[in-house]
């Protein structure tokens, strides 16, 4: 009845972050600016707070150039680090983006949610803001839980719970029906202005049973034949390079690659 596919996975490995540096005491030890120190200057990228506060992440303008990452999932914000972890890019925004008014997602097309959340936040940071829109969406479901998939079975309902939603949905659904897909859009925004789009999809099976405990969502029942694994039974690179993400960021990467190089100072 079921398909029995085991294989050992490895759990992914978050990467740390950088701490700021303190000075010695003087007489202001209020001082906002972060110390300089020569051949490292440090910059100070902004965020506007709901609550009017204004706050900063410092970094290496010498090295690095700041994206501000429109995720909270921490799923998400690992593949995403990962895969732009070789570029100039450094990565901000994840560890504050709940200070912010969540954007709205009421597109109808993942490509639309992408470049809502780009604009949304991007009117309210300073650098070049990514966002991304993914989903699940199953044949025999008429292409359910789509742009939905984070939604689906209710607000409270977790990963686990919509993975069974979704097993229990399709019972009665024997094998060279269960096709399936994930997709993922991309949107890069700056200052109110949304500047490009990319996208991924990758073709699959819904499994009968859940196998594996790598990655997040879908992952555990998302069947890849080509390598006889659910995503969950991959290691973080398998998966990063095959994956609808993995696909949409390595255009991505490529056309940020290129205006870093275009907008250096
Ligand atoms: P959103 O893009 O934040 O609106 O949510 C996308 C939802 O689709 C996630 O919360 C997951 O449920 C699902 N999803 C998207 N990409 C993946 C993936 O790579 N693995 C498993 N589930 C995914």
């Amino acid at each position: 009845m079921s398909d029995q596919h085991s294989r050992k996975s490895r759990a992914p490995s978050p990467s740390g972050g950088k701490g700021a540096k303190g000075e010695k005491g003087g007489k202001d030890p209020v001082r906002r600016d972060p110390p300089r120190r020569r051949g490292q200057p440090l910059a100070q990228e902004t965020y506007r707070f709901e609550d009017g506060e204004e706050r900063g992440a410092a970094f290496d303008p010498k090295r690095d150039v700041p994206l501000f990452l429109a995720t909270g999932n921490p799923g998400k914000v690992r593949e995403l680090q990962a895969l732009l972890s070789e570029t100039r890019y450094r990565v901000i925004g994840p560890e504050v983006i709940h200070k912010f008014a969540p954007a709205k997602e009421d597109g109808d097309t993942y490509e639309a949610n992408a470049i809502k959340k780009a604009y949304h936040y991007s009117c309210v940071i300073r650098s070049l803001v990514l966002a991304d829109d993914s989903g699940l969406s199953v044949d025999a479901l008429g292409g359910e839980p789509g742009i939905r998939s984070a939604r689906a079975g209710g607000v409270a309902a977790t990963d686990a719970d919509r993975v069974r939603l979704i097993l229990s949905r399709m019972e009665n659904v024997p094998w060279e029906k269960r096709t399936a897909r994930f997709h993922c859009s991309i949107a890069v925004a700056l200052q109110g202005k949304p500047l490009a789009t990319f996208s991924g999809s990758v073709e699959g099976m819904i499994s009968f049973e859940p196998a594996g405990s790598a990655g997040f969502g879908y992952d555990p029942i998302f069947y890849y034949p080509q390598m006889d694994m659910t995503f969950a039974e991959m290691t973080a690179e398998e998966k990063d390079h095959i994956s609808h993400r993995g696909q949409a960021l390595e255009r991505a990467r490529a056309w940020l690659e290129e205006y870093a190089i275009l907008n250096q100072e």
